[in-house]
């Protein structure tokens, strides 16, 4: 071939992924009805969901892999004839809007609306196949007057009140902070200003109206991750126990001196050598009002304590505690021991409140030894003679499994006898009972904070708490309000926003100023998908009963917690509005892991943000997208690499040149069927598609490992060159097959079907060269619709054959094996048959001469 001619070529073959990406770009949007699912459909039906953003600005990487999972399964799906619904939003209420319109100066709104035309042009570039013709917004009125209509319900049925909570308050900026705007103990804007605890009327809604059912059916929910429904069960906390009311010493008896203790373990209550109380426990601040040094002392132990919680792990704190100096009454034995107060004791969980038995218990022990606490042994393992006070247990001994010592009546007791007895004893004495507690609290949802839906409740001198009628709704957030300003919520200066006429008695009425927490809004959208634009109700029942619940949902286990118990919170409490039908939204779970680069969480902070648009400029977003799918499987930590985008362009390359120079769709024989006798090499290929097709399939609906779907396409393009490059030594350029010709390697008609099967299995991971290659084979179907390719165990079967085993030259058996199993297999095989090993009995073996395919001959003496 003439060297003009070659370089002409080269430039046809080259994979422009930005070429092929910007042509499909424009087909895809001038289809609008290209990913809707489909109304009356009867085809099964198959939600797919990923988690919706917060519209901060641009896509992240974490995002494109969070999509590229749920794209790949969406069209997966669809290629397997299900009705696809898969939808995208922006979880757009929340307090980086009110942070940037500070800092810029932008209104909220239109801060906010910006990101989201960034963060949606950016996923139809990426090609992510979303139905946008129901796209939600949770910060516009359609959609957050569902949240208030919601809350008239919840409020209606008792499940929405108010009560006095904590906050967190900056005294310069005279206003309420999130949690997030507290920046080790001080105001985000004002560094030196510690924070403060105030109490304010808060709205609750009353989630554990629910407990017992969130915590029992997470046992319907298999298809979660075992570490997602374990961590709910621990925010549940469900525990049984006793409470035991201790007396402060020497004070008057009143219930401002009873310190109420939960314990799992009553029975070692005798091994109690101290009362341990939560920092905010009101005899804590009764005892240090006139304490100067003990106040001083407890407010560094609450500064501990929320420093802690701010980086999540509450249970690693280093244990610190102060001695009160005052003293409390055990009620069994009579017994003073010292009221201390510690850091690590929550005033939110349990009473705040916790009876110390170092003896036996972890954390009790620790403390103790640090403080030099007194210890005293009450339970010793069962096997030991109870009147042996000696043998003594190695400490702290914690297990249930003992008797009972040094504890008045009790002694002798097994642990659990004495847990019932000894809780029964103080019903009966009324110092305590047993009980079941739990860790969940209310929802408290109330924001002093602008950007948020309006609380629709409105205040009367005359009747007091009054709701906003439904045909009020939506209570509109107003525009144009000055947040930079401090002192107080900032919707309670717009005057028009405030006041109002009660709907009741036609007086002047207050409107609630506080907003909503951003987990309403998230805890029932997905549901607003399946009926997007309906002005008379939040979604059709019907409609919702056909979509519910959602097969899979996919996002980041941060949400593993709140944004997932409150959701199945509002499910159930749909369900007994009689607005659906499932007690659970979400069927399967996944979390992907997250992604990081050069060993770190990707940070502007540490300079190793990689951006998508970079990416996709570079490679092209197939490549960007499938690379998220390929460097590990997608449950795991992902720790990002350039060049490995560029193995996968490389890749995809490869499928490209190898389908430009081998379709012939005008070829006489490009659709007839497969031949059923192959030349050897051939079946090797069709061997090849069959397995490849079989192990992509099992990923999809196995264990997601993406990663070796895509490699297992990788080694069949590698196969496909080799045989190309291998059997035709005079072509031009290796995997190319001269089909016409008389040497033809592979029957036009199988030529045509790998590559068609090729092109689909790519599909999920790169649609965009796959529709382009789609169109070259000359396939004139939506490839979208298009059937997934099935595979014929027959064909996907290893060929095997029969290889004759000799003993010092004589024939003495057959085995089988796999057609190119090496030396070693071969031996392997020969030597563990039972006929061989019964001929070679005695004798020792001297060697094995193996002709691979062949023969294996054993030498004995
Ligand atoms: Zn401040
Ligand atoms: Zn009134």
């Amino acid at each position: 071939m003439p060297q003009e001619e070659k370089t002409t070529m080269v430039h046809e073959d080259r994979y422009d992924a930005q070429r092929i990406e910007a042509k499909w770009f424009e087909r895809w949007q001038q289809d609008a009805s290209l990913y809707a699912a489909e109304p009356n459909s009867t085809k099964p039906k198959y939600y797919c969901l990923e988690m919706l953003p917060y519209p901060s600005g641009a896509l992240h990487m974490g995002h494109v892999r969070n999509y590229a999972i749920g794209d790949a399964l969406a069209r997966y799906m669809w290629m397997n004839g299900y009705n696809v619904l898969h939808p995208m939003g922006w979880d757009s209420f929340g307090l980086p809007a009110e942070n940037a319109a500070i800092s810029n100066n932008t209104p909220p709104r239109e801060w906010t609306l910006r990101n989201i035309a960034n963060m949606k042009a950016q996923m139809k570039r990426i090609g992510f196949a979303y139905d946008w013709s129901r796209e939600v917004t949770t910060c516009l009125p359609e959609y957050y007057r569902w949240n208030q209509w919601f809350f008239l319900k919840l409020y209606e049925k008792g499940l929405a009140y108010r009560k006095n909570s904590r906050v967190n308050w900056c005294t310069k900026c005279a206003t309420v902070l999130a949690n997030e705007q507290v920046v080790n103990g001080c105001c985000w804007r004002h560094e030196d200003t510690l924070v403060e605890q105030r109490e304010l009327e808060q709205w609750f809604l009353r989630i554990t109206h629910y407990t017992e059912e969130l915590l029992r059916d997470l046992d319907k929910l298999e298809d979660w991750p075992e570490k997602v429904r374990t961590m709910q069960r621990n925010w549940i906390g469900r525990s049984e126990g006793t409470l035991v009311d201790f007396k402060l010493d020497g004070a008057a008896d009143s219930p401002d001196s009873t310190i109420t203790v939960f314990t799992t373990r009553v029975d070692t209550i005798y091994g109690a050598t101290s009362v341990q109380l939560a920092p905010q426990h009101p005899l804590v601040t009764r005892l240090a009002k006139n304490n100067d040094p003990l106040r001083a002392q407890v407010e560094q132990l609450i500064a501990e304590q929320r420093k802690a919680k701010e980086v999540g792990d509450i249970g690693a704190i280093e244990k610190h505690g102060v001695n009160t100096h005052h003293f409390a009454v055990n009620p069994f034995s009579g017994e003073r021991i010292p009221i201390w107060v510690a850091n690590y004791i929550l005033i939110d969980y349990g009473t705040g409140a916790i009876m110390s038995v170092p003896a036996h218990d972890e954390r009790d022990y620790e403390f103790a030894k640090k403080y030099n606490l007194k210890m005293r042994i009450v339970i010793v393992p069962r096997s030991v003679d109870p009147e042996e006070t000696s043998v003594e247990p190695k400490l702290p001994f914690t297990t249930l499994d003992g008797t009972l010592v040094n504890s008045g009546p009790f002694n002798t007791l097994d642990c659990e006898e004495a847990i019932k007895q000894m809780s029964a004893h103080a019903q009966k004495n009324n110092f305590g009972k047993a009980t079941v507690t739990y860790r969940l609290k209310d929802w408290g949802i109330s924001r002093q904070r602008y950007w948020g839906t309006p609380i629709p409740m409105l205040y009367c001198e005359k009747d007091g708490i009054v709701p906003v009628p439904e045909k009020d709704l939506p209570v509109i957030l107003p525009e144009n309000v000055d947040i930079t300003l401090t002192g107080g919520s900032p919707l309670g200066r717009v005057p028009e926003f405030v006041n109002a006429t009660c709907p009741k008695c036609g007086g002047p009425a207050r409107r609630e100023t506080d907003t909503m927490d951003t987990f309403v809004d998230s805890s029932w959208y997905f549901y607003r998908y399946t009926d997007a634009h309906n002005d008379r109700a939040p979604f059709d029942s019907k409609t919702a009963a056909y979509w519910f619940p959602i097969d899979q949902y996919i996002g980041g286990v941060e949400h593993a917690i709140l944004h997932l118990i409150y959701s199945r919170f509002w499910t159930k409490f749909m369900r007994d509005m009689g607005l659906v039908k499932n007690d659970e939204p979400i069927v399967r779970l996944f979390t992907q892991g997250m992604i990081i680069k050069g060993g770190a969480k990707m940070s502007k902070s540490l300079g190793n943000v990689v951006s998508p648009d970079e990416m996709v400029a570079r490679y092209g977003a197939d490549s960007t997208r499938m690379y998220t799918l390929f460097a590990t499987s997608p449950d795991r930590e992902l720790d990002w690499q350039d060049e490995g985008v560029e193995g996968i362009r490389r890749t995809l390359s490869r499928v490209y040149r190898f389908v430009v120079r081998n379709a012939q769709p005008n070829h006489p024989d490009w659709r007839k069927p497969v031949p059923a006798e192959l030349s050897r090499e051939a079946r090797k290929i069709q061997r090849k598609l069959h397995q490849t097709i079989k192990r992509v399939s099992d990923d999809f609906q196995g264990r997601w490992h993406f990663n070796t779907s895509i490699a297992a396409i990788m080694e069949l393009v590698n196969d496909l060159y080799a045989a190309g490059a291998a059997f035709q030594p005079s072509a031009f350029d290796p995997g190319v097959f001269q089909t016409e010709s008389e040497a033809s390697l592979l029957p036009v008609a199988l030529l045509s079907a790998v590559q068609r099967d090729l092109v689909l299995l790519v599909a999920p991971f790169a649609p965009h060269l796959a529709h382009e290659l789609w169109e070259m084979l000359g396939e004139k179907t939506n490839l979208l619709r298009a059937p997934w390719p099935k595979y014929d165990p027959a064909l996907a079967k290893e060929e095997e054959i029969e290889i004759p085993v000799q003993v010092n030259g004589k024939l003495r058996g057959l085995i089988v094996v796999p057609a190119d199993s090496s030396e070693a297999v071969i031996r392997e095989h020969a030597l563990s048959n039972e006929k061989i090993k019964a001929a070679m009995a005695g004798k020792q073996l001297v060697k094995v001469i193996v002709v691979p395919g062949k023969l294996a001959n054993i030498v004995v003496r």
